[in-house]
């Protein structure tokens, strides 16, 4: 029967880490540029495969030279980690906390290396600085992580943390210089380096879920939004309109439609310019939506006409709310930036024989005709 050599299986695991992430460096400018980490993601596991190497020449090379450049490399892998997870997560990164983390440990290491020998404080020390980083990243995940992918990596951290802990502690106060279990070489050791490679493993496989992911909502976010206003497209708030007609005919629950066009907005455009125009477009559209409830939705219909979706029962509700909106816009104050405007706004309830929300946005669009006719800057219902 063949054995299982260790030594030779961290290396190949380590050599299957360090692929995925030469892969994750090679691929990552085929994400956006917004996306952040995938370079530290992708260099980290290079780092593990120095730390294989390192302990590959465990009884070739001075112990010295294997533990503190194994330790070192695997804290620089176990921080890169984590910066990668910091910038993707877009929290603040700074590296010198954690450079003087390293270099402190690497310091104790070499205290008891060389001035007192003694490999379990080496243990613990080691131990808890590597458990103190994963920890810290665990707990980032845990607070600002969204999804699968990213819960994916936090049981990683978690369980890495975890073992870390016992590892340093049981040495530290179980073993006994005789009983060195966990020394450099003994199988626990190559274990623990083979657990260390999975988990490794497991933050390179939700890294690179966490990409996509992020790709997909970026893509899902274009999809559904206006670029110049940051409000939903006329696809999308129509789409939300549809689904309240449904609702409506299934459950009874009414809404209403508001369309809103700004006053001679031409005459903005040609009196302070097209960038004036369009400023002023993105400040209606952010008044709009600070003016409505959490559950109404303001969507850009057309060029400077916008459309609001009210879960709202009666015809009276939806007209002050599109009053308040109408005094909101007229009180915007003017800059040197964007002139004042004044917004015409008309209104109407679902209906009964509505066959779809078209009809109701029709009622809407013959109300704002009448708000116009009327002399604008005012609120009409249909
Ligand atoms: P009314 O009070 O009757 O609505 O007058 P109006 O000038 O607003 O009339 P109209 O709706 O015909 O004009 C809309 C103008 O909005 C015409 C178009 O040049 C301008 N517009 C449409 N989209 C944009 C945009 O994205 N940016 C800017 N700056 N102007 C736009
Ligand atoms: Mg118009
Ligand atoms: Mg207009």
């Amino acid at each position: 029967m063949t054995s299982l050599d260790l030594r030779s299986f961290n290396f190949l695991a380590a050599l299957q880490c360090a692929v995925m992430g030469a892969v994750l460096l090679g691929i990552r400018h085929n994400f956006p540029s917004e996306i952040k980490g995938l370079r530290y993601w992708g260099v980290a596991p290079l780092l593990a495969l120095g730390t294989t190497a390192f302990y590959a020449l465990l009884g070739h090379a001075p112990a010295l030279l294997v533990g503190l450049g194994g330790n070192g490399l695997l804290m620089a892998c176990t921080v890169t980690l984590l910066a990668g997870t910091c910038e993707f997560l877009g929290r603040p990164w700074r590296w010198w906390p954690w450079v003087v983390l390293v270099l402190g440990c690497l310091a104790g290491l070499f205290v008891f290396f060389v001035i007192w020998p003694d490999y379990r404080p080496r243990m613990l020390i080691f131990g808890l600085g590597m458990a103190l980083i994963c920890g810290v990243h665990t707990q980032v995940l845990a607070r600002h992580g969204r999804g699968f992918a990213a819960r994916l990596m936090l049981v990683a951290m978690a369980w890495q943390t975890l073992v870390l802990l016992t590892r340093a502690l049981t040495t530290y106060w179980i073993d006994t210089p005789e009983t060195q279990r966990f020394d450099a070489g003994s199988v626990i050791h190559m274990v623990f380096v083979a657990t260390f490679s999975f988990t490794i493993l497991m933050v390179l496989v939700s890294a690179q879920l966490m990409a996509s992911e992020r790709v997909r909502q970026e893509f899902e976010h274009l999809a559904s939004h206006d670029e110049l206003t940051g409000a939903l497209n006329r696809r999308a708030i129509l789409r939300l309109a549809d689904q309240a007609h449904a609702r409506w005919q299934l459950e009874g629950q009414a809404y209403a439609l508001l369309l809103l066009d700004l006053d001679h907005f031409k005459r903005i455009n040609d009196n302070h310019g097209h960038q004036a125009g369009d400023r002023t477009l993105v400040k209606v559209a952010a008044t709009l939506q600070q003016g409505l409830r959490p559950l109404d939705r303001v969507g850009r219909y057309g060029g400077e006409e916008f459309i609001a979706l009210l879960p709202i029962s009666d015809l009276a509700s939806a007209q002050r709310m599109a009053e308040r909106l109408q005094a909101r816009v007229e009180r915007l104050p003017a800059d040197a930036d964007t002139p004042a405007c004044t917004v015409s706004i008309g209104v109407a309830l679902v209906q009964a024989d509505d066959a779809s929300c078209d009809a109701v946005v029709g009622r809407a669009d013959r109300a704002l005709y009448q708000a116009k006719a009327a002399g604008r800057n005012q609120v009409s219902l249909g």
